[in-house]
């Protein structure tokens, strides 16, 4: 028997959880499908200090834990896992996940954005290996090794402080010689002291795959063209992130970007809205996330409403034309 829902979620990051509890104190009773990294890129975070409220910071996981408890608390119901196929050509919406069938009447995807990765065979093999693609995970087991970080955004900023924790060296390698990074993270990992930088360089290749094990690499200065080989124990690549968006190509539109595309929260189709990094190409926060969550639980409501009005007419002027004739009602 499928699950019939007026509102689903897809994704429980910051976009979602806001949304559900949005649309749990609506009395919507929502649905969300959490997906297998439940609670988003923010429980792969250390400390969160621009999130209004907490002025000594918070840590990301602690604080979508709170969020969790808070949609639980007005009725949230959740499904852990992926959903697997979403069929948006008529209303109600079907979502298919491994163990279940949920018909709904409006569908707000929050499913946010993955990790973007080098591309290199030897870093795919080498993954969870002494390749890491987020140091909170994995920072842990680099205590005393000689590590590097890649990227020039507020993630490699980030990670490179993080990982100074454990790492006795970390070497944050960029491909240009500027950075994308706020300055204020820029000039933090710049003034902390066993972060060094290698600028213009990139990655050739990751050493050794026959080992199973990050034993070094060959990298290439890209305004120089010398290409040399460096010992290291860990590889975090923090290059970016990926719009989760499969399950909607040739459904709904996309951005050049590959983002979905949006008019504020609304897609094209009536009754599917999307929140959160899944179409925010430009903020990326965790509060315009949970802004854009409040936006898309709100229109739902009032998208349902809207139907809700609409079938009460038809019944109306139904009622009217069987009514017997000569009773003017
Ligand atoms: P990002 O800002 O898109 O930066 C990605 C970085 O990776 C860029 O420097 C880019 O180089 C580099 N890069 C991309 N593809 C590459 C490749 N194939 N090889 C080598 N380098 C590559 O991503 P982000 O750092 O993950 O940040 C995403 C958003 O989250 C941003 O809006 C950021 O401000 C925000 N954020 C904020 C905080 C905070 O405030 N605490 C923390 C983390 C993230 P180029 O510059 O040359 O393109």
């Amino acid at each position: 028997m499928p699950i019939n829902k007026k509102v689903t979620i897809l994704g429980s990051g910051s976009a979602g959880l806001t949304a559900a509890i949005y649309a749990a104190r609506a009395n919507l009773d929502p649905l969300v499908i959490q997906g297998l990294q439940a609670g988003g890129q923010l429980t792969i975070t250390t400390e969160v200090e621009n999130f209004p409220g907490f002025p000594e910071g918070i840590l990301g996981p602690t604080l979508m834990e709170e969020m969790h408890k808070q949609a639980e608390r007005f009725g949230t119901q959740f499904i852990y896992d992926n959903a697997e196929s979403v069929d948006l050509s008529k209303r109600p919406f079907v979502i298919k996940t491994s163990g279940e069938e949920i018909h709904t009447e409006t569908l707000l995807i929050c499913t946010g954005a993955n990790a973007k990765l080098l591309g290199l065979e030897s870093e795919g093999k080498l993954m969870g290996h002494g390749v890491s693609a987020c140091a909170t995970c994995d920072g842990f087991f680099f205590r005393d090794k000689k590590v590097f970080v890649v990227g020039g955004g507020d993630t490699a900023m980030e990670e490179a402080m993080f990982l100074t924790r454990f790492a006795s060296s970390v070497t944050l390698m960029h491909r240009r010689d500027s950075f994308r990074a706020s300055k204020i993270m820029v000039d933090r990992a710049m003034k902390t002291p066993k972060v060094d930088f290698m600028l213009d360089t990139v990655i050739e290749d990751i050493y050794d795959v026959s080992k199973g094990e990050v034993t070094g690499m060959r990298v290439k200065n890209l305004k120089t063209g010398k290409v040399e080989e460096i010992s290291c124990d860990g590889i975090f690549i923090a290059i970016g992130h990926q719009p989760n968006t499969s399950l909607f190509k040739g459904q709904l539109e996309l951005t050049e970007n590959g983002y979905i595309a949006t008019e504020g929260v609304k897609t094209k189709i009536p009754g599917v809205f999307a929140a959160g990094d899944v179409q925010d190409e430009v903020y990326k926060q965790a509060v315009t996330a949970a802004g854009t969550g409040c936006a898309a639980a709100l229109e739902a409501q009032w998208f349902l409403e809207k139907m809700e009005a609409q079938e009460g007419q038809k019944k109306k002027v139904s009622t009217h034309e069987l009514a017997p004739a000569g009773r003017g009602e």
